[in-house]
């Protein structure tokens, strides 16, 4: 199997959210976020968002 790149990784990040991912795939990811501060970077950037997100449909429900 070839090395992902960030790209690679940073769609996986996307969508393991959606669609869990093998078990190959969630390693590489484990494996890239060890040492790619970058990736590391833009998994928290999703959080957040996601988060944020999620307290925002959250408040559409009270009304
Ligand atoms: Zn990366």
């Amino acid at each position: 199997m070839k090395i992902p790149k960030c790209r690679d990784i940073s769609i996986l990040i996307s969508r393991q959210h959606e669609t869990p991912l093998t078990p190959g795939e969630s390693l590489w990811l484990r494996f890239h976020l060890l040492i790619c501060e970058g990736c590391r970077n833009f998994q928290n950037n999703v959080r957040v968002m996601r988060s944020a997100f999620k307290r925002y449909l959250d408040q559409g429900k009270d009304h």
